[in-house]
């Protein structure tokens, strides 16, 4: 066992009848872990207020030799039932605050620029996960009000009490929390209440419904409510139509990312995007309303 993180992310019984591509995936996996395969692709966050880039998710991707470009969907589930995703969560972090130092330090990307990095809940429940989040920080430079942690919310339910416990020792760092995918899960509002969190990530499946039932729109209307009431911020994921945009400002959401805006890209392509845009002086793209 290349791993010695405790509750559940080891084999499941179930996995003992793995396919040979599950077998497969899973040397190549290794392979990329000890090749770093991963590279990470941004998608900027807006700011409602501003129409304006305030910062950026990192989203992995894996450039597999013989797959080609493999999105996290595809290789995700596997890494985190086979502990895996340690090790590669590991890497991503440290890519994508050494990359957002970078920028800040060139005057790309503002001082106050918020870099959104996904967690899995078998990274956070890792012993010694705290110690590795302080010692990325020490080594690339990142302050670490720059970095908000997303994490799932139907996955923090499988150990309410620890996560919790750790999520605040992330926040005595100064990092902030994000609840991803939220609505999705099964977390009760009293759970919702013991929580830390920042911000709440309204989910795809709302804002793309919102808009054709009012049911959604009464959904979003009362995730923002409640964010509020926890003095929290709001994002909404999978903004895809000017529509959606213009409803969510009227709602009072505070932030917004979806193709609309932009799709995730690498950091050679923010580089140039925003050389080519004003020259010189760099700085993050406005959007229209
Ligand atoms: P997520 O964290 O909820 O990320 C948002 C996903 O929605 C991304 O998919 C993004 O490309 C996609 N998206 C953004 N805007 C739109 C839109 O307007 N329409 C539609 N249809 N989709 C949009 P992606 O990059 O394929 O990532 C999928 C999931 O994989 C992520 O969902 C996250 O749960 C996981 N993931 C990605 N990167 C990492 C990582 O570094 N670590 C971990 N543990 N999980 C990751
Ligand atoms: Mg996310
Ligand atoms: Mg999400
Ligand atoms: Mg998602």
């Amino acid at each position: 066992k290349q791993h010695e993180h405790p509750l559940h992310c080891h084999y499941q019984p179930s996995m003992m009848t793995t396919s040979i591509e599950q077998t497969r995936l899973t040397a190549d996996l290794k392979r990329a872990i000890d090749n770093h395969e991963f590279e990470v692709y941004y998608q900027p966050i807006i700011d409602l207020h501003h129409n304006k880039a305030c910062g950026a998710e990192a989203l992995v991707r894996w450039h597999s030799p013989t797959r080609g470009l493999v999105p996290p969907n595809d290789f995700i589930p596997l890494a985190e039932d086979s502990g895996m995703i340690i090790e590669i969560g590991h890497q991503i972090l440290h890519q994508a605050c050494m990359q957002t130092y970078d920028q800040i330090q060139k005057g790309h990307w503002p001082t106050d620029f918020l870099l959104h990095v996904n967690l899995s809940v078998c990274q956070l429940l890792q012993t010694g996960f705290l110690a590795q989040l302080e010692t990325v920080l020490a080594e690339t430079k990142l302050p670490a009000k720059n970095l908000t942690l997303e994490v799932t919310e139907s996955r923090l339910v499988t150990q309410p009490l620890l996560t919790t416990q750790i999520l605040k020792e992330i926040q005595s760092l100064g990092i902030h929390i994000a609840i991803d995918d939220f609505g999705t899960g099964y977390s009760s509002l009293a759970y919702l209440n013991q929580l830390p969190f920042n911000s709440l990530k309204i989910d795809r499946s709302f804002i793309n419904q919102m808009m054709v039932t009012e049911n959604y729109s009464a959904i979003v209307t009362a995730v923002i409510s409640i964010a509020h009431n926890f003095q929290a911020d709001t994002v909404a994921e999978g903004v895809e139509t000017a529509e959606q945009a213009t409803k969510l400002k009227q709602l009072g959401c505070r932030y917004a990312q979806g193709f609309y805006y932009a799709q995730p890209k690498p950091m050679s392509e923010w580089s140039t995007e925003t050389v080519n845009k004003s020259g010189k002086t760099h700085q993050l793209a406005e959007y229209q309303a």
